[in-house]
């Protein structure tokens, strides 16, 4: 139980509105329990159903004689007044006293809505900064569907849950003592009778819920497929389309689809049941009531005004029962939920900010990787294997090698996306394990193969973030990329929103916008993934021409496709199954009749 602990450390910051919040229950509580006894005696009075009092009562404590002194008081209003005005102002305190009650229900809600929102909106806020702070292995080993189900659906049942137990702890119960005490009041005999129908109601009832909660989760989970294979499906559509895959995908969802449907229909079958079965239940015990309470009554042991108003509190107690009730089952989904959110929130961030090595990251003599060896997480394939490598500053190194041979790996450790497994790179003579990751990375510009891009103007997508940084230098950095031309000539310039991805632009231009958001704040180190993918002859030498402006005088790393790129590289190496095969300068290599490199080459591999 101790996820629903937790549910109570989200509402903390709300500790006021809360507060308010039940103090509004506590008066709708108290005025519910006042309008019972306010209406059934006053009619029955009225309606002369009643012989009159003739002496006066003496006011008490008990049930009957209380009831007995109002009697008394309202006949003489009767007498002076008419019996019009009587019932006009017994109408008016009813009226009045239901106002009241409703009042505070809604003031009660009124403080509660920033409550359940506010937490949901703190989780969301939670979830998506643990998003950004999480290592890229995450995102290879957990699917983007399921982490997008946790962020969206899952928060929403966490709000149900912790709705329902702010009712089930601060109203329901306050509403059910108030009517437990009326009850007590007036028949402590009829009470016990109530109590041990109720408990036997509780007991068949509850044992329905049990299962619920790990069904629930379940659920979730599979939902958390629909989304990833819908997510999947969208985002796949060109490919899905081209491949005429149609039908293939469409079978995946439906089996994914279908195998949510039938756990959602067992889970709704068990839930559907407590509300029949607790209204025939609750009928039962009615009818026993009335059976034993009518035998009071023969007996002259009870009133039947008083006997009519214990009926009355035990209506209004049914509704509050049995939504404390169904809000312990709503709870338990809500914890199920939580649980799943928790877990993204409580991996381990990539660099926790308290313990991030401190000190300025500086680069002016080399980059260099001490016998590196790699595998990817989880797996047993060494990617890289006795890795040597040293890049003076203002270098430039080409990688080269068949698909699979490891060279994105190299470069994503530069950046630590991933950690060598053995050996060390160091900056100058600096290991970069002992770096703040935010320094290192402010050393890189990178250049991914996919341009990647985002809904929003020109001018966003280059400065992408970066702080203090003026119009001039982002055209300085468009010009460099070769982007100004196109850049000016769009509809809006740089203010121009360039759709969803970039798709408004073309190839080649994508490319040339993600390399000026590389160069934009002039890093010393470029980490550069050329692009496999065909441009027509125009643009694929505005963006070599691009690439080659933005190597020269920086120190760079190239994932080489291209001729052109490796003719200006200072040492090209030659990758293969994650080792170094070859190195040297292109002339040198080429030399080699029966190198690597002059294999790679004839073939045209690149
Ligand atoms: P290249 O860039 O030369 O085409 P990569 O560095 O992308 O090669 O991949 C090298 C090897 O590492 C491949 O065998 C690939 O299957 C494997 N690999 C790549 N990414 C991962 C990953 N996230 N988890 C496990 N293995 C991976």
């Amino acid at each position: 139980m101790g996820s629903f602990w937790r549910l109570f450390h989200y509402l903390l910051s709300y500790r006021l509105l809360i507060l308010l919040s039940v103090l509004a229950n506590v008066l709708t509580a108290a005025f519910t329990v006042v309008s019972i006894p306010a209406i059934i005696p006053f009619l029955e009075v009225l309606f002369e159903q009643k012989p009159r009092l003739d002496e006066v009562p003496q006011p008490g404590f008990s049930a009957d004689q209380l009831l007995a002194y109002l009697q008394y008081h309202l006949w003489q209003m009767v007498d002076e007044q008419g019996k019009e005005i009587a019932l006009f102002y017994v109408c008016m305190f009813i009226v009045v006293l239901f106002l009241l009650k409703n009042v505070f229900r809604y003031l009660a809600a009124y403080f509660m809505a920033p409550v359940r929102h506010g937490v949901i909106r703190d989780l969301r806020q939670r979830i998506f900064r643990r998003t950004m702070l999480l290592p890229i292995s995450y995102f290879t080993e957990q699917r983007k569907g399921d982490l997008i189900a946790r962020a969206s659906s899952d928060v929403v049942e966490v709000e149900h849950s912790i709705v329902n137990m702010l009712q089930a702890i601060f109203r329901e119960p306050i509403i059910l003592f108030g009517c437990l005490g009326y009850m007590i009041f007036v028949s402590p005999q009829l009470l016990l009778i109530v109590l041990g129908l109720l408990a036997f109601t509780v007991v068949i009832i509850g044992g329905i819920g049990k299962q619920l909660r790990r069904t629930s989760r379940l659920a979730q989970e599979r939902l958390a497929d629909i989304v990833s294979t819908l997510e999947e499906g969208i985002g796949g559509i060109r490919i899905i389309k081209a491949f005429t895959s149609e039908s293939y995908q469409q079978g995946k969802f439906d089996r994914d689809n279908n195998r949510y449907n039938a756990l959602i229909i067992s889970l709704a079958r068990r839930r559907d049941l407590a509300s029949p079965l607790s209204e025939f239940l609750g009928v039962s015990v009615v009818v026993a009531l009335l059976w034993f309470g009518s035998r009071l009554v023969f007996t002259e042991d009870l009133m039947p005004s008083t006997f009519f108003s214990f009926l009355f509190a035990f209506f209004f107690m049914l509704d509050p029962a049995k939504k404390f009730s169904s809000a312990w089952y709503n709870v338990q989904k809500g914890v199920a939920a939580l649980d799943r959110i928790e877990q993204v929130l409580d991996v381990p961030a990539e660099e926790e900010p308290n313990t991030a090595a401190a000190g300025p990251v500086e680069f002016r003599k080399s980059v260099s990787f001490q016998d590196v060896s790699f595998k990817y997480p989880g797996s047993e394939e060494w990617v890289l294997r006795h890795i040597d490598l040293n890049i003076p500053k203002g270098r430039t190194i080409a990688l080269v090698g068949s698909s699979g041979a490891g060279k994105s790996t190299l470069a994503d450790l530069l950046p630590r996306f991933y950690n060598a497994t053995v050996g060390v790179i160091r900056i100058d003579d600096k290991d970069i394990k002992s770096m703040p990751l935010k320094g290192l990375r402010e050393l890189m510009g990178v250049v991914s193969q996919e341009a990647i891009l985002f809904n929003d103007t020109i001018y966003n997508n280059i400065v992408f973030g970066a702080a203090n940084v003026t119009p001039q230098q982002v055209e300085r950095a468009a010009r460099v990329a070769n982007a100004h031309e196109f850049i000016m000539a769009t509809e809006n310039g740089y203010e121009t929103v360039i759709g969803d991805r970039g798709a408004k632009l073309s190839g080649g231009q994508r490319q040339r916008l993600t390399i000026a958001r590389a160069v934009l704040n002039n890093p010393p180190l470029l980490i550069l993934d050329e692009a496999t993918s065909a441009l027509d002859s125009e643009s694929e030498k505005l963006v070599q021409d691009a690439l080659i402006k933005v190597m020269r005088g920086r120190t760079a790393i190239v994932i080489a496709h291209r001729l052109s790129t490796i003719q200006h590289a200072d040492e090209i190496i030659v990758l293969e199954q994650g080792r170094i095969v070859e190195r040297g300068t292109h002339e040198d290599l080429l030399a080699n009749e029966d190198g690597a490199y002059r294999k790679l080459v004839d073939l045209q591999a690149f």
